[in-house]
């Protein structure tokens, strides 16, 4: 027997029709790479969004077809969006910042059918187009000219209906940076993005209301901007869009149009401390700032609380759209001290509905959620990737569940805290030696302004520590002065067996530390 009511199929056009009609006014504001400020609202993003679909017909893009962008955030890359997936495409967002053998294995092994990039990135649109089989167009977003973006919308009358289809049609590719082997596909379906953004407006995630004025740091290829295009869309929020990641932009830009909300990695909020202290200026209205990708420092997390901002930390990854978990306020909130809300703060959060979370060890076994022990976290729910874009296996096992690779703490309360990437843990003497929290704990030691930790050889413990330091713009901060420090933090024996400092650390295409680089690097350091 079917039940009686409507058959309404979870499909994103929903999500602009609904921004354009219940908060057409709502403004989406776009600071461009040459230092021009444009406005638009939802409803010219949804009627340029058509005619982007009309010329995507004409230049014979199909449904299922694959429409790539190089690009960072703007709004005519969120038209880009909403135009191709409102057509029956895929939107594929590339990350331009990977090495040029990702970027070919990326865009041929998708198929990409149409390139729309910024202005930014010609030299690196001519140096790989020859090597990308499948790309018939390339359009440039910035291009005012003839063969430009806005060009080709203005040629179109709008005057289209959306393609219409079962819910479980892909409508959005994101490929994992890779930091092991090569990019893997995430193929996001219009139910999953849908499900996964109403979860997402949630007091519990971004908390997001029409009032609220929007300014992701987060690139919208960095795993779907974190599904914000997605949810501001649902809460008809106002959006500010920066193509650049100047500090100094940011902070006016947040300033100039009172932004309440912001999301971005810890690397992003580092830049932003930095221009606080040279200029004495601060971002004045943040009401709350949202931080995943890595681990918040508790550090940071203090100085954007005292800035007078809630904090909440994401995790995720781009194979769970990518919303896992978020940090929330307990209901003791108003009753803990500062620095119990930091500890929490610091954690990882819990998940929102729809979501599941396990840990188990090597043998599978699945470990108690009391805080007593870290395992090997999988997560299972409706926005979580079943197989991968093109692969011939799941990717999960029989009950649904997928191993993220990470290592994990389940708090009796719910709380999930990460305490390493199965990669990135350092196996001493067999115990396990979280790269994370030494970390967290180094950049809280006056005038270190960032560490990582990883693994080097030992004799006898088989690995040991090694903490590599970048001391803040005229700091001289000593190796002894790090180990006082962390010693009030962490075990004794996880206390590094030594600390080298360095001008820079190396980061990967989302901001996140390249162990793998610092492992190479330092793979014959030998420890005393
Ligand atoms: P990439 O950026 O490398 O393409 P993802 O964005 O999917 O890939 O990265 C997901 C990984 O990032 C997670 O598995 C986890 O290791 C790390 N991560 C994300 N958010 C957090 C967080 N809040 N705390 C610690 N680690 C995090």
């Amino acid at each position: 027997m079917l039940g009686g009511m409507q058959d309404f199929e979870l499909r994103v056009p929903r999500l602009i029709d609904h921004a354009a009609r219940e908060h057409g006014a709502r403004e989406l504001v776009s600071y461009w790479a040459d230092g021009r400020e444009t406005r638009t609202t939802w409803s010219g993003i949804a009627r340029d969004a058509r005619k982007l679909a009309q010329a995507l017909e004409k230049l014979g893009v199909a449904a299922g077809d694959r429409v790539a962008t190089l690009a960072m955030n703007h709004a005519h890359h969120l038209v880009a969006w909403y135009g191709t997936i409102g057509m029956g495409g895929v939107i594929h967002t590339i990350n331009p910042r990977l090495f040029d053998e990702q970027l070919v294995y990326i865009a041929n092994h998708a198929e990409d059918r149409v390139m729309l990039y910024d202005k930014a990135f010609q030299p690196l649109v001519d140096r790989l187009r020859g090597q990308w089989t499948s790309v018939r167009h390339y359009i440039c977003f910035d291009d005012l000219g003839p063969d430009g973006f806005q060009a080709l919308l203005d040629a179109e009358d709008g005057d289209y209906d959306w393609v219409e289809g079962p819910e479980r049609d892909p409508c959005m590719l994101c490929y994992t940076s890779g930091t092991t082997g090569n990019p893997k596909g995430v193929l996001y379906t219009h139910r999953s993005t849908m499900i996964h953004a109403m979860a997402e407006v949630a007091p519990w995630v971004f908390d997001l209301s029409p009032s609220a004025v929007v300014l992701p740091v987060v690139p919208m290829f960095h795993a779907a901007a974190w599904g914000l295009p997605f949810a501001c869309a649902l809460s008809g929020a106002k959006v500010v869009y920066s193509a650049v990641n100047d500090p100094a932009v940011l902070c006016r830009l947040m300033n100039q149009e009172r932004v309440t909300h912001s999301a971005g990695v810890p690397t992003v909020w580092l830049a932003m401390f930095g221009h606080m202290d040279a200029t004495g200026q601060a971002p004045e209205h943040l009401k709350l700032v949202t931080i995943g990708g890595s681990a918040a420092p508790r550090a940071m997390i203090d100085r954007i609380m005292r800035m007078g901002a809630d904090v909440k930390h994401l995790w995720g990854m781009t194979e769970t759209s990518p919303i896992g978990t978020a940090g929330f306020a307990p209901p003791h909130w108003d009753d803990m001290t500062h620095d119990e809300k930091l500890d929490l703060v610091g954690k990882q959060g819990s998940v929102p509905f729809g979501i599941e979370l396990r840990i188990v060890d090597d043998a599978g076994k699945v470990l108690p959620r009391d805080g007593s022990i870290a395992g090997k976290l999988q997560v299972r729910g409706p926005w979580v990737v079943q197989r991968y874009f093109g692969a011939d296996a799941d990717a999960v096992d029989a009950e649904g569940w997928f191993d993220t690779g990470d290592v994990a703490m389940l708090h009796g309360d719910g709380t999930m805290q990460i305490t390493d990437r199965s990669k990135d843990v350092i196996k001493s003497g067999g115990e396990w030696i979280s790269s994370v929290d030494l970390e967290n704990a180094a950049v809280g030691c006056p005038g270190v302004a960032e560490a990582a930790a990883i693994g080097v050889y030992h004799p006898k413990w088989d690995e040991r520590p090694l903490l590599i330091v970048v001391r803040k713009p005229g700091s001289e901060v000593a190796e002894q002065a790090i180990l006082d420090h962390l010693a009030g933090h962490v075990a004794k024996w996880w206390l590094p067996d030594a600390i080298v400092f360095v001008d820079e650390l190396p980061h990967t295409a989302t901001g996140k530390l390249l162990k793998t680089a610092l492992r190479d690097r330092f793979k014959d350091f030998a420890l005393a």
